[in-house]
């Protein structure tokens, strides 16, 4: 991946005078979300700019403890100071998605503000042609925090980042790559993560700090989606998880428990694609995972009015539970039978 310099100056010449920037991430925001905005706004405020990070809703309490969490404004429980400041804002920033049906309730107070500069960071598919004035978007990179890293880099110098925002960085490209394997691992990846090293990481402690530190209502939640409620279709080809409302209530869930479930079919052997039907009370969102060519990007797409990456991707329904499992075997069947 290799930023063109003519897209570096534009964005020297967007930010020549102090600015009021938002910088803004997707709804259920993850480690990548989270990494990449903390260590993009303390970028922006280490060259003179105010710096405000949003995000539609909560993130899981396996997050918190990143350095710089603190700093995040989350719309669902601070609405106004948000509205506020978007309006405010003369940049807004959008890290880690590329499609403002992302921001769900957050989306009305950045679209109301038509006069601020709009960029873009990020690794997702497709990004709206005439949406953003500048954009970053690679969607070969394995992480939005690996291209903030290669921006920061470029932009203001590898020494503009310390140790903390290279934790909240490491953070994003860690859990965006499966800690290191999935795709999209350059050996530029491995560098920028030895340079990340240099600045003082520790990796054992972040490794534990995301991975260990679950509640044992998601550590039973998890049991139970992969005992009673995993589904193996298409001959071993598909699985399918469900989690009702009722369900989530029973193991006392927690926004955030349910990260990373949809990963775990996966590893049966001749698993392809894996999804889960998590329920709210508005719709059903649907989580896909998939391995090698099959491509679940297409798949939410065609069948669930998403969208994301080949190899992981997400849409919604509003039919019911039964009903969207049984849309889900239909499209499985027709998908893996062309
Ligand atoms: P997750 O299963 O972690 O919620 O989402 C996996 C990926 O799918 C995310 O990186 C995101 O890009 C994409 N995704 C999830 N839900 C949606 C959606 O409703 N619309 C689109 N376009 N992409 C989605
Ligand atoms: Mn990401």
């Amino acid at each position: 991946m290799k930023i063109p310099s003519d897209k570096i100056t534009r964005l020297r010449e967007l930010l020549a005078t102090p600015k009021n920037v938002l910088v803004v991430s997707h709804y259920n925001p993850d480690g990548d979300a989270l990494g990449s905005s903390i260590a993009w706004a303390r970028t922006l405020e280490s060259m003179g700019h105010r710096a405000m990070c949003v995000v539609p809703n909560r993130f899981p309490h396996f997050l918190e403890w990143m350095p710089g969490a603190d700093r995040i404004r989350v719309f669902a429980s601070h609405a106004d100071e948000v509205t506020a400041a978007a309006a405010e804002a003369d940049m807004i920033c959008c890290l880690d998605f590329n499609n403002p049906s992302r921001l769900e309730g957050l989306s009305a107070a950045i679209e109301a503000n038509t006069g601020a500069t709009k960029l873009l960071i990020d690794h997702h598919l497709a990004p709206p042609e005439d949406y953003f004035d500048l954009m970053f978007s690679y969607p070969d990179s394995s992480s939005t925090s690996y291209i903030a890293y290669k921006l920061i880099e470029q932009l203001a110098g590898a020494d503009a980042i310390d140790r903390d925002m290279g934790t909240a960085l490491y953070v994003g490209m860690m859990t965006d790559t499966g800690n290191f394997s999935f795709s999209f691992l350059t050996p530029d990846l491995f560098r920028v993560v030895a340079a990340l090293v240099e600045k003082g990481i520790d990796i054992p402690d972040i490794n534990h700090r995301v991975y260990n530190s679950y509640s044992e209502g998601r550590v039973r939640l998890l049991s139970h989606a992969l005992g009673p409620k995993m589904e193996l279709i298409e001959g071993g080809r598909a699985a399918c998880m469900s989690l009702t409302e009722k369900e989530l209530r029973r193991f006392n869930f927690k926004q955030g428990d349910s990260e990373g479930f949809v990963n775990y079919p996966l590893s049966i052997e001749g698993v392809l694609m894996s999804a889960l039907l998590l329920e709210n009370h508005r719709f059903i969102r649907v989580s896909l995972r998939s391995r090698g060519d099959v491509d679940v990007n297409a798949f939410a797409r065609r069948y669930f009015d998403g969208g994301g990456h080949k190899n992981a991707a997400g849409g919604k329904s509003t039919d019911t539970m039964e009903r969207t499992i049984e849309r889900f075997r239909t499209a499985a069947a027709e998908f893996f039978n062309n």
